[in-house]
């Protein structure tokens, strides 16, 4: 299966109390493809926080002790671009075959499904198809099924009937434990405090404690130096400073109006228009939350409004995210590309 990467195993997946329920039910699941209530099992968690791996691990597992069973990976993205391509070319029940013969689909970040009704309905023939045939489901996604936003509500109700597990951010002891797995892997040794250190100072997600590892192996390399606290330090400040950018309300603004699909000068204009409105305040609250800039700077920016309305368009976004989920997650996706940017 092409579709499955062998390097993601249970074995080099570190358990810790950041994933013990996911992984264990992982670990069951491939035991017992469609054999468990764990159907669908769904994994979800923040960005790099070890989804792919843990899903890839049980699809290995499963092709590793029933080598019979088909197993097909697939991301969300990819299907929905399949879909759109059988449409293309009238090939839409050869689509549905192909998935519908599986024993076992894994289908990762189903958050991307939000907004495309179309694929998300053959996506629900597919799956009761697989669950009524006993087959198994494994899905990843950044939201639990009950926040995730832009999904067909028949469909979260399916995501709903297994086990949706989460993965956290692992504590400093198994950020070590990770850490101590790759040199390992991959077979350095680094002294034990520069390993405490990067543990101490990467502690978000899994994804940049290995980008910061590998960064200090390569610059060793290249330096032929041995790592020693202080190079360490001085490495990772580098790296630290590189991975978050300082942010622009220019940046800010586009990525509102980008998101809510409103032209770019509207922001600064005086409408009163309601979508404007909000990718107004919306940019004026992330401006305040995610730059240096005072309130009166902020106001001077979209378009010559004062601090007085900055605060009252900050009070009115946080007011909203209290009461209203939608508005909630939609701050919290541009929020969410505003870090990986
Ligand atoms: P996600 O899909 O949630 O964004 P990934 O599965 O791609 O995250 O994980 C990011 C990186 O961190 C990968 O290289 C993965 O192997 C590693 N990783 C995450 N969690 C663990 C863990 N518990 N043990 C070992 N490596 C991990
Ligand atoms: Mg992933």
């Amino acid at each position: 299966d092409p579709q499955l990467n062998s390097s993601y195993t249970f074995e080099n997946y570190i358990e810790g109390d950041c994933n013990r329920l996911a992984r264990s039910a992982g670990f069951a699941v491939a035991g017992k493809p469609g054999g468990t209530s764990f159907n669908p099992l769904m994994i979800y968690g923040g960005v790099g926080l070890g989804k792919t791996h843990l899903a890839q691990a049980i699809g290995n597992e499963i092709k590793r002790s029933s080598p019979d069973k088909l197993v097909i990976y697939v991301s969300c993205e990819k299907f929905c671009q399949q879909f759109v391509d059988s449409l293309k070319n009238n090939s839409i029940n050869d689509f549905v075959n192909f998935y519908q013969a599986m024993d076992v689909i894994i289908m990762d970040d189903v958050h991307n499904f939000a907004g495309k009704e179309k694929t998300q309905d053959i996506f629900f023939h597919i799956f009761n198809h697989l669950h009524q045939t006993g087959k198994q489901v494994i899905l990843t996604s950044d939201k639990s099924p009950k926040d995730l936003a832009g999904l067909e509500e028949r469909l979260l109700s399916r995501f709903k009937w297994g086990l949706s597990a989460d993965l956290q951010i692992p504590d400093l002891e198994t950020r070590i434990a990770i850490l101590r797995m790759k040199m390992y892997a991959d077979g350095i040794e680094l002294p034990q405090e520069v390993v405490e250190y990067v543990a101490n100072h990467i502690d978000n997600n899994v994804r940049e404690l290995e980008g910061a590892m590998v960064s200090l192996l390569a610059q060793s390399t290249l330096n032929k130096k041995d790592i020693d606290l202080n190079l360490a330090k001085q490495m990772l400040k580098n790296f630290i400073k590189n991975t978050t950018k300082e942010i622009s309300m220019e940046y800010i603004q586009k990525l509102v109006c980008d998101y809510f699909e409103v032209p770019i000068e509207m922001v600064k204009s005086a409408t009163r228009k309601r979508e404007i409105v909000q990718a107004r305040q919306i940019s004026m609250y992330l401006s305040k939350s995610h730059t240096k800039s005072s309130l009166k700077s902020i106001g001077a920016f979209f378009g010559g409004r004062d601090h007085s309305t900055v605060i009252y368009a900050c009070q009115t976004v946080e007011d909203l995210i209290e009461t209203d989920k939608k508005f909630k997650n939609y701050v919290q996706d541009i929020q969410k590309k505003l870090k990986m940017s």
